[in-house]
């Protein structure tokens, strides 16, 4: 049978607040049958599509203290109802996360990016979200929120499996705290898709510390390439403390490409993410060193 994807087929209850109190009450009520509804991007196709039929459908994007970007003293702070328009338009993205902000410009197209957030980007939990591989390479912690109080995870541990986290039914990601980067720092992204302003058919982030002509710290990961984002740390391992040159960046490039588990689906063939990942890694990482002041 054909889906008609104009129509929510399933019937639930709608409630929305302004109050996060009010949402974290209700998520204790409803447990696994609510679902919580940001900007409905992923959620809704879902629903459309048949895939998902809650009971209750909870709003939270009226919750005005979860949409902010703070740059604090040590750690730059994303509300997580914080649209991806917005965080595409923070001079300090811009400025200082370039791999964040090389990220949320590559999603979507503007009317997806103007009701898309943060926090459905994480909480879709898709091995292909776009924000997962900067925010995993700036090593971003999420606060995740209930009614029993405030725990913090990190990217790392939040993913896994697909469309799987350790998010608990009754919680919801508030905010997302990124660490400051050093002053010697750069970092990238880079994305294929099938046509441009779609979901990856792979994607890459990488971060680069430098100390003089060698590399104090370097943070990489892919996406789509795996059933979660995931990190490739023995090519981190080969460019840690080393000095930086063209031939090495390839080495490590290579060895990227040999950590991810990729499968064939319908954006891509494993043949095909096996081979472009050395190439966009290599781009990726020639430019977060540039970026960090690092020559080549
Ligand atoms: C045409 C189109 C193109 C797209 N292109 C891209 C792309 O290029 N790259 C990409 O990565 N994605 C893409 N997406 C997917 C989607 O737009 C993004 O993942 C977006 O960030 C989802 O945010 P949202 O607020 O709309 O999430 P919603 O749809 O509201 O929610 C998504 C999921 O996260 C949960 N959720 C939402 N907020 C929270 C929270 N605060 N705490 C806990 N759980 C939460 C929801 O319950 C749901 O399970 C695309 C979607 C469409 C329709």
């Amino acid at each position: 049978m054909e889906t008609n994807t104009k129509i929510l087929a399933c019937e639930y209850q709608y409630l929305e607040s302004s109050e996060l109190g009010q949402v974290l009450t209700w998520l204790e009520e409803y447990g696994e049958k609510a679902a919580v509804l940001a900007g409905g991007t992923d959620l809704l196709v879902k629903m459309k599509m048949g895939n998902l039929q809650p009971d209750c459908v909870i709003y939270i994007k009226k919750i005005a203290e979860l949409d902010y970007i703070k740059d604090d003293a040590d750690a730059l702070r994303i509300g997580a109802t914080t649209s991806l328009a917005t965080i595409e338009r923070n001079e300090v993205v811009k400025t200082y996360y370039s791999a964040l902000y090389e990220a949320v410009r590559s999603m979507a197209a503007v009317s997806i990016r103007n009701m898309g957030t943060i926090g459905g980007n994480l909480g879709n939990a898709s091995p292909a979200a776009d924000t997962a591989p900067p925010l995993l390479v700036y090593d971003a912690t999420l606060k995740l929120v209930s009614q029993q109080g405030e725990r913090l995870v990190p990217l790392n541990e939040f993913f896994v499996g697909p469309s799987q986290s350790v998010l608990k039914p009754n919680e919801i990601i508030a905010e997302i705290i990124i660490p400051k980067l050093g002053p010697d720092s750069g970092s990238s992204f880079l994305k294929l898709g099938r046509v441009s302003a779609d979901i990856a058919k792979i994607n890459v982030a990488v971060y680069m510390l430098r100390s003089g002509s060698k590399c104090e710290s370097c943070r990489i990961a892919f996406g789509s390439v795996a059933p979660t984002p995931i990190r490739v740390p023995q090519a981190e391992a080969m460019l840690n403390g080393k000095e930086i040159n063209e031939e090495l960046l390839g080495a490590a490039a290579q060895a990227g490409a040999a950590e991810i588990k990729p499968i064939t689906d319908n954006r891509s063939t494993k043949a095909y993410r096996q081979k472009v990942s050395k190439v966009i890694l290599q781009e990726a990482l020639q430019a977060a060193w540039q970026r960090a002041g690092g020559a080549l």
